[in-house]
This record gives C-alpha cells, structure tokens and sequence, in this order.
C-alpha cells in the first residue's frame, strides 16, 4: 500500500476503517460498497474485495474466529503464504516467518548470499530452535530492515549486525530502474445539470470494483456522445502502480442518455459515493 500512498495515509485510513469494522462480527450487516468507500484513497481495492470475502468466511465457516493454521488461512481469499504466514506469526505467535522483499534483504546482506523466500524462511526457522516470541521476531524484522537496512543507503553505522554483516557500509543507491510507464488518458464529465453519468463495465483496467467516469478508451460509449462541445477543465498528472498518467479531464453538458451499462447519479450524491482517488480528484 505504500507504493499508492503515505504512511500517515494508511495510519488514518486504518483507524478509520477499525473504527467502522472493529470486529469480524460488525461485517455482518456491512454491505461491500460500504468498506469500499472507507478503503477509498489506500489503492489495491481488490485487497478490500477479498478481505469482505474472507470475513464472510470467517463468519460463516469458523464461527467468526481467525483460524490459525496454515491450510484453513490459505483457504481465505486474498490469503497466500506471506500473509498466513503474517497471520500465524503476528496474530498467533505461532512458528511461522513472513518473508517480504525487506526481510528477505536483510537476510541476503548479512549472509552476502542471494536465496528464495523458502530458503530465507529455513534459515530463520534453524535459527529460532528455542521458543521466542515469533510475533516479535516478524515484526521487528520487518521493522529493521525497513528503518535500518533500506533499500537505498541503509544506516549501517546504526546497525547491531555491522560487526559481521557480509555487506556492511556497502553503497546501496538509487535504483532508478524503476521508471513510470507514461500514459495518457482523458475522462468525460457527462453532465446533465442534476447528473452525472458513470459507466458501469469500463475499458480503463484499474478500479474494477468500482463504476467509473467514462474515458476515451470506451469507445463504443463514446460514439453515442457528441464530443465536439467539450470543455477541457483539469488536467494532472496520476500514478497508478508503475504508471504515471496524464490525465485529461473534460466537461460536457449532456441529456440522460439511456445507455446500456451507464448509471446517472445526482451530483449531490457523488460525494457519497465508494469511488477512488483519481475519480474524487476528478470531480472536486
Ligand atoms: S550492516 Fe548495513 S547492510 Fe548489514 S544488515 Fe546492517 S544496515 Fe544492513
């Protein structure tokens, strides 16, 4: 969720989210639009679909208990083996080590060995024969090596291990093979003076949870509008994943038109509506 956004974004977003779902029970009478609106601004909305499902589960299928072992979690939508493996070590202290790309670097640093995730996961699991506190260990890993051992310039001089780390005070910069695909792509505001219309099976391939504002790509959408009126009103740049688009945003006074899979909603009630960030940014 940090490639979409910042921590102090993902801190409050949960908060508010624990604060309207603060248990699996409280999903019960909770419909998905629901946790879609409050989820609106963190990205990744399939991670919300799939975590609706899985409390449906949860609720239905283990008597509203997180399960805790591996086959019943991995049994969850949206759950596969980091995040059982999250699940079993931070939420039931049990022997289970998440691996993500942090802790798997700082493993690789220290050894100055390149390994597999299931490699990484033996080594902790031989280096932990006695009991410890597994939720601990997961947790101030993840924390280590994203504080200390960072990706980009880590802080060896602050580091316990730099006595006999293999990758000690190395340079480790700027990776800038990570560039941003450029795209371009412009979305109508279809407005009827009360309404707005949104479509309902968009070519745009982010956000399909969602209804969308129409955009150059629905093409057969498009051919029923007349475009020639349009006025240009924004433009931004927006980036989605390895994406940056340049989004063009115009405006055209348009009759409800009946069109299959199109819903024109009062614009006193857009503000209401679980859409994502861009199509907020787009409308406000
Ligand atoms: S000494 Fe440097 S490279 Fe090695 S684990 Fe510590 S922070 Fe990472």
């Amino acid at each position: 969720m940090l490639q979409q956004t910042t921590v102090k974004t993902v801190e409050n977003k949960i908060l508010e989210i624990i604060n309207i779902f603060p248990s699996f029970n409280s999903f019960k009478n909770k419909k998905l639009e629901q946790l879609l609106k409050v989820w609106s601004g963190l990205g990744y909305y399939n991670r919300a679909v799939n975590l609706f499902k899985a409390v449906k589960i949860i609720n239905d299928k283990f008597n509203g208990v997180l399960p805790d072992n591996r086959d019943s979690l991995i049994s969850l939508p949206g759950v596969g083996t980091y995040t059982s493996s999250a699940i079993l070590a931070i939420g039931h202290n049990q022997k289970a080590f998440p691996i993500d790309v942090n802790v798997k670097r700082l493993v690789e640093r220290i050894s100055g060995t390149e390994f597999k995730d299931k490699e990484v996961e033996s080594i902790l699991s031989m280096a932990c024969k006695s009991k410890i506190s597994y939720r601990s260990l997961a947790e101030s890993m993840m924390d280590f090596s994203s504080i200390i051992c960072k990706k980009n310039n880590p802080d060896c001089d602050k580091c316990k291990f730099s006595n006999f780390c293999k990758s000690a005070f190395q340079k480790f910069e700027n990776n800038q093979n990570t560039k941003k695909i450029n795209k371009k792509i412009d979305f109508y505001i279809l407005d009827s003076s009360l309404h707005i219309c949104f479509i309902k099976k968009p070519k745009f391939q982010f956000y399909k949870n969602f209804i969308h504002l129409p955009s150059n790509l629905d093409d057969e959408f498009i051919s029923n509008i007349k475009l020639r009126k349009k006025e240009k009103i924004k433009s931004f740049k927006f980036v989605i994943t390895n994406n940056l688009f340049q989004v063009n945003v115009y405006k055209l006074n348009q009759k409800k038109l009946k069109i299959a899979n199109t819903v024109w909603i009062e614009k006193i009630k857009t503000k209401e509506l679980a859409l994502p960030t861009l199509f907020k940014k787009i409308l406000n």
